[in-house]
């Protein structure tokens, strides 16, 4: 089935008969009825937090053929942080919460490790894999990695003059001779994104984001980029500066400035630098935006601390990153939301896509590439059988892992036993194991016990929530030798020449040393442009000054959209089969308690 055809038999859909249910995240503000109870969820990162459905039935109205008629404070904290464990400073915390001088440790320093948070980097490495590090746009799991170099210039962009070909100005970035490079990488990324590029076809004939003035704030790549060509292509105009200092590769935002975007952002910049981006992008002289894309948190900010007259104006929010969403979640909580906000972050096509699969790929991706282990025949444990530890048990499996579990919840114990796994608990393998890889999002998982009885040469590392699965801090102590062997790569000796391989000093693994595959970026940059869509089209009344998912329908069709791809035939319900089910022919096919 053709995208066109897939896309408009969404669009034909009437939803009339949309349950109503809300889908509201474990402690959420608003009184949850029965139904809302069924479908809290217990995601850890979303404590505390909130998603409503619209008031009125979603998608009634949507204007536009590409809505398929459903509808820090912020910090910049990667520019912040004093965390030794973060930036390997040399001082640490001792468990006693005391900080002390860090421990013997030899320490080779590499190209990327040099940086310093609020000093432009003089020289950046070739391929660097360090991510973006600031909490507030790494917690998006699909935030891309910059592979690309700057130039050696060391000028800052902003005493440069600088124009593209059409004398066009407004835009701050490195160096705007890069923009063929940067085209070749948006072109390479076009082909793993076919939503988004199906939605530029169909914008052939209508645009739904006509008026639409979107300023945005996401990691500065080849994929944002063909997120921000397909909102133009949809008539938005774009201003966009980068949601973390380090992500932004050069080369896509000068083929962005060359194309005529307004985009201000390169890598490496100071915490100076990002403010005055994002300042840049919002104050302007006749232009107001009238939409937020946010990954963090940080645009959003600065628009409520600057210029929060701008929210007469803005239509809504759409952010992508957890912390970002517990932020507008706190703001809705406080009745401080001035605008309705679309929480993207937990549509399920993209957490199914962040969590499981984009998990499943880069496990082994983040592990071959700091250590060049065989997984064929190695004895693994992975604490946690949830969505991220089950799509690391199915990649190690597949490669001849001999795999172990450790579950707390006898639910997704079963599961793992069902699925051919040794459930046991860390203490009984601990000493056999040659990798110990966490996903649970809890704390402490694996303590000092655990490492002093791993054997010589074990890999540990983290897949879960940021760093704190792994008592690193409980390394920090004066007779284990730290020597960093590569980049990302300790070896943690113990006195009788024991040592253990952490990587990424717990922190997020796939993350700091490895990609995100192209394919699941364009699941998030297709929910956030439907998001938009939605948000910027719903009929006054629809959205109230709260945080809302995106409807199921809109997720569906997100999922529907990347089904050409691999030429994948949908089954349609009959008449008599939908009526028997109870549904609609064409969607919602789920309830919003269904887990999928
Ligand atoms: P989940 O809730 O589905 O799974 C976590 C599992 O860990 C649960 O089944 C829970 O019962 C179990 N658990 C909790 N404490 C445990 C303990 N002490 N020992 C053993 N098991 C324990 O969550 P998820 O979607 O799998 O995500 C897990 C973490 O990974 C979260 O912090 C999430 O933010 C993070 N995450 C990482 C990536 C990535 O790219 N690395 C992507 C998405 C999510």
């Amino acid at each position: 089935m053709s995208v066109q055809v897939v896309a408009a038999k969404m669009a034909e859909v009437e939803l009339k008969d949309v349950s109503p249910g809300k889908e509201l995240p474990a402690g959420s503000p608003v009184t949850p009825t029965s139904e809302d109870k069924t479908a809290a969820r217990s995601d850890p990162r979303e404590a505390g937090a909130a998603a409503a459905e619209p008031s009125a039935k979603a998608g009634e109205g949507s204007r536009g053929l590409l809505t398929p008629n459903t509808a820090k404070m912020p910090q910049a904290s990667a520019l912040k942080h004093s965390d030794p464990q973060q930036n390997g400073g040399e001082a640490f915390v001792n468990r006693d919460g005391t900080v002390a001088e860090a421990p013997r440790m030899k320490k080779i320093q590499f190209a990327d490790q040099k940086q310093e948070f609020n000093k432009r980097p003089s020289k950046i490495g070739r391929r660097s894999l360090s991510r973006s590090i600031s909490q507030s746009s790494t917690d998006s799991y699909s935030s891309a990695a910059s592979y690309t170099d700057s130039s050696d210039d060391e000028t800052s962009p902003r005493d440069k003059q600088q124009k593209n070909s059409k004398g066009n100005g407004d835009f701050c970035i490195k160096n705007i001779k890069q923009a063929d490079f940067g085209r070749r990488e948006i072109e390479i990324a076009e082909q793993e994104m076919p939503a988004l590029m199906a939605l530029r076809k169909r914008a052939q004939g209508e645009k739904p984001l006509a008026g639409a003035k979107v300023v945005g704030c996401t990691h500065i790549t080849a994929q944002t980029a063909v997120l921000m060509e397909t909102l133009s292509a949809l008539g938005a105009q774009c201003r966009w500066a980068a949601c973390n200092i380090y992500s932004t590769q050069n080369e896509v935002a000068a083929a962005l400035a060359e194309g005529g975007f307004n985009v201000f952002a390169w890598k490496g910049e100071s915490e100076d630098d990002f403010w005055w981006c994002i300042d840049r992008c919002v104050n302007v002289e006749g232009w107001q935006p009238n939409m937020i894309l946010d990954d963090g948190g940080d645009l959003t900010h600065w628009i409520y601390k600057k210029y929060p007259n701008m929210f007469k104006k803005i239509k809504g929010i759409v952010e992508e990153s957890v912390t970002g969403v517990h932020r507008l979640y706190q703001l809705s909580k406080a009745g401080k939301l001035c605008v309705p906000a679309m929480n993207v972050n937990d549509s399920v096509t993209k957490q199914k896509f962040d969590n499981l699969y984009c998990c499943r790929e880069s496990i082994l991706d983040g592990l071959k590439r700091t250590t060049d282990v065989m997984f064929g025949g190695k004895q693994v444990v992975v604490c946690g059988y949830g969505e991220v530890g089950k799509g690391c048990c199915a990649a190690l499996k597949a490669m001849g892992s001999i795999v172990y579990v450790t579950e707390i919840d006898p639910i997704c114990a079963l599961q793992a036993c069902m699925d051919g796994f040794r459930l046991v608990k860390l203490n009984e393998v601990i000493r056999q194991v040659d990798i110990v890889i966490t996903c649970t999002g809890n704390k402490n998982v694996v303590v000092r016990e655990h490492l002093d009885r791993m054997k010589n040469s074990c890999i540990v590392c983290n897949m879960g929530h940021s760093n704190t699965e792994i008592d690193v801090a409980s390394l920090r102590t004066p007779e284990l030798t730290w020597e960093r062997v590569r980049s990302q790569v300790d070896h943690v000796i113990w006195p009788d020449g024991k040592r253990i391989v952490l990587l990424a000093e717990g922190r997020l693994l796939n993350l700091s040393c490895s990609t995100v595959p192209t394919f699941v970026l364009s699941i998030t940059a297709t929910t956030q442009a439907l998001a938009l869509i939605e948000l910027y089209n719903a009929p006054e009344g629809r959205y109230k000054q709260d945080v809302y998912l995106l409807p199921k329908k809109m997720d569906e069709y997100v999922a529907s959209l990347h089904l050409p791809t691999f030429d994948a035939h949908l089954t349609e319900l009959s008449d008599e089969q939908a009526k028997y089910l109870g549904l609609n022919k064409n969607g919602p096919f789920k309830p919003n308690y269904y887990r999928y």
